[in-house]
């Protein structure tokens, strides 16, 4: 392979390296295959650029158009993985590593397209949560929303997901509508430059949007200011440093910052040797110190297991250890490749030697192992290192020194509580794992260790095959975790957005709420007019458009009927005198799904047109009942739409169900589907 020249992608132009260059070596060879250096960027001007031009081009979009570029991108970078994959062998990824990283990466682009255009508004103001009412009036109500923030993300990656780490940043950034600054990890910025360039001659994203830096990032820190976002992932110093330089704190930059983790996995005092659960765990810890030679954020540090089964657990695992072929990542018959680079190799085994004062190694000897296929001496090799520790509650280093490599200790617990204390002297993870079939196991789990666990992963015989694993974050749930892991959130799904956002508290008249947000509101003005609703096609209905239907009167006959045809003879609408003892009622009242249908035999508009379905109900409510002799008429009201693609949209409807004197006596949200 010949060297790279890893350019920089600065004010919309590619910048070749320049300043002192770094070469950067293969994992596995030890040869220079890239080289770095960003000294002649303008990082000031690329600042100014993403806020000037990257910026306006977002927030012109709507959270759909966002989303849809997004799925484009992925679609794009999908076909185009080959070349990524083969790039990647360089950095020590096995082609199963190469997925996590880069399917992974491509995975959480679609699933925050498809998340954000059935979970957002297809508009460019995100409201968040419920009307407030502040007023006795009705007249001032508040409401939370979120727009953009107007400044620039600055993305700060590590070096052991070069795509996916870039991708889950940028995923949540972009639609949230922000421009993005990119700055990979350089150990193996080849391959995260590469899937750059496949963004950018994408050409999906507007102008500005994405900017990259091959290299240091200057003086760009020093230039931000309140609007900015600083994401980083990497080590507990430099995530220290970085949150300490004064323009950060004096200007209140958002610093998300997720960081060194001690993750532990439990194994449950259910789980004896024999049970799925024993098995799984085997398994599972062993994928997690061999996937990508333990290199991930969340790997299994520590191996929490109940006294009576400490020898089984390391037989076992030392059996599984020993058939795992470290090698040349390219040889299919390998298992486990090499480390990023050969820095962190002298990292890894000074952890370990440190790990080693507190406890045993039991497995692996790194003066000592078999390289299939490679040069253990150029490649940045080591072997999966287990240990055990004799006294983890006297132990200091096994709970806090975290060697970044294929390196777990097993610690013994003699109950749960002591187990899970043990989880908790990590001072703060990205994830717990704890395997059990019980449920009041994994309650006390949720209620000892929640606190200092970003995430809590139960698996069992139950979950079986579906359960994602352990090491993976997933883009619906949360990734981060509180002190050691960096106290930083990222992906959630929608959570993630938001960090980008900034959250708005607006009071004031219901019209005023309803202009900004595009939606009706209670208490707002509504308008009536010539055709009914149904005959209108998506674009053409407005919120705030009401009908009012005419009366009807409902009967003891009407009920009777009811009962019979469907049924529910409850005795509220059958039995004059026990419906009458009941608080609730006055006698012998509707039913509240004949109010229901009696509202869409009111409300309906019967021809054949725009409407194509009724697909549910929300915030359905009885407020009064209906008696006999009782009249009823109905409101309908548009409260808000959402595209969901060139063919058709929801239309979501405010319906008030009112009796004779204007009451009113049920209230829900109608969801249509309205043809474009
Ligand atoms: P670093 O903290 O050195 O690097 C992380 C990122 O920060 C890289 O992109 C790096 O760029 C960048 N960076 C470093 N210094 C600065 C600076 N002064 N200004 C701006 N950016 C900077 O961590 P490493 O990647 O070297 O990994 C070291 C250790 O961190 C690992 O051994 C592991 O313990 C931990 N780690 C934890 C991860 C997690 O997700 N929890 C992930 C990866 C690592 P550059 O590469 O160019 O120096």
């Amino acid at each position: 392979m010949s060297v790279i020249s890893l350019n920089s992608y600065s004010l919309g132009r590619w910048m070749p390296p320049s300043g002192e260059r770094q070469g950067l070596k293969s994992a596995v060879s030890g040869q220079v295959v890239a080289e770095i250096g960003s000294a002649a960027l303008d990082f000031a001007g690329m600042a100014d650029y993403a806020r000037r031009v990257g910026g306006p081009a977002l927030r012109k979009m709507t959270f759909h158009d966002r989303a849809f570029a997004l799925k484009a991108l992925a679609q794009y970078l999908n076909e185009r993985r080959e070349a990524l994959y083969e790039l990647s062998y360089e950095t020590g990824a096995t082609k199963p590593d190469s997925m996590i990283d880069i399917d992974g990466g491509i995975g959480t682009l679609f699933v925050y397209s498809s998340k954000a255009r059935r979970e957002l508004p297809d508009d460019r103001i995100l409201t968040d949560g419920a009307l407030e009412q502040l007023s006795r009036s009705g007249q001032f109500v508040g409401q939370h929303v979120a727009t953009p923030l107007q400044g620039v993300a600055v993305h700060i990656n590590a070096f052991n997901f070069p795509v996916w780490g870039m991708l889950e940043k940028l995923a949540p950034t972009l639609i949230a509508g922000v421009p993005a600054i990119v700055k990979p990890a350089s150990a193996t910025a080849w391959v995260a430059e590469a899937c750059f360039r496949m963004i950018v001659e994408s050409g999906l994203l507007p102008e500005g949007a994405v900017q990259f830096i091959a290299g240091s990032t200057g003086d760009l820190l020093d230039r931000l200011s309140g609007q900015d976002v600083v994401s980083f992932t990497g080590s507990a110093a430099t995530a220290a440093m970085l949150k300490g330089k004064s323009a950060v704190i004096e200007k209140s930059v958002r610093f998300i910052a997720e960081q060194d983790s001690l993750n532990a996995s439990i194994l449950g005092p259910d789980a004896a040797p024999g049970t799925p659960e024993f098995e799984a765990f085997i398994k599972e810890v062993h994928r997690e110190m061999t996937a990508k030679a333990g290199q991930k954020c969340t790997a299994i540090r520590r191996v929490i297991v109940p006294q009576e089964s400490r020898a089984a657990v390391i037989d076992a695992l030392v059996a599984r250890l020993e058939r795992t072929v470290i090698g040349n990542p390219r040889d299919e018959t390998v298992r486990m490749g090499a480390l990023a680079s050969l820095a962190q190799r002298s990292d890894v085994l000074e952890k370990a030697s440190i790990l080693g004062t507190e406890a045993k190694r039991i497995y692996g000897d790194p003066e000592n192992f078999r390289v299939e296929g490679a040069d253990a001496g150029e490649g940045a090799f080591v072997p999966p290192m287990l240990f055990s520790c004799e006294d983890p509650d006297a132990a200091q280093a096994v709970h806090a020194v975290e060697a970044f490599g294929p390196v777990s200790t097993v610690m013994a617990y003699r109950d749960l509580p002591h187990a899970l204390a043990l989880a908790n002297r990590g001072e703060g993870s990205l994830v717990a794992s704890v395997f059990t079939h019980d449920p009041a196991v994994a309650r006390q789990a949720v209620l000892d260790a929640g606190a200092f666990h970003g995430r809590l992963y139960f698996a069992n015989r139950d979950t079986g095959k579906d359960a994602t694993g352990h090491g993976s974050p997933l883009p619906h749930m949360v990734h981060g975790g509180p002190g050691r892991a960096g106290g930083g959130e990222e992906m959630g799904g929608m959570r993630g957005v938001m960090h980008y956002m900034q959250r708005t508290a607006i009071q004031g008249s219901p019209d005023i709420i309803a202009g900004i947000t595009q939606r009706y509101v209670a208490g707002a003005s509504t308008f009536e007019a010539e055709p009914h609703p149904f005959r209108l096609a998506f674009g053409e209905l407005a919120p705030g458009r009401t009908l009012w239907t005419a009366e009807r009167t409902v009967t003891l006959e009407d009920i009777e009927h009811f009962a019979t045809f469907t049924g529910d003879t409850f005795y509220a609408h059958m039995d004059e005198e026990a419906a009458a003892a009941n608080p609730f009622f006055p006698g012998r009242v509707a039913h509240g799904y004949l109010i229901l249908s009696f509202a869409a035999g009111l409300f309906v508009e019967p021809a054949p047109g725009p409407v194509l379905a009724n697909y549910g109900l929300d915030n359905l409510r009885f407020m009064k009942p209906v008696s006999p002799g009782d009249s009823l008429k109905v409101r309908l009201t548009v409260k808000q739409k959402s595209r969901r693609n060139d063919e058709y949209g929801e239309v979501r409807w405010d319906v008030g169900v009112y009796n004779g004197e204007g009451e009113q006596v049920a209230a829900y949200e109608l969801l249509t589907m309205n043809a474009m």
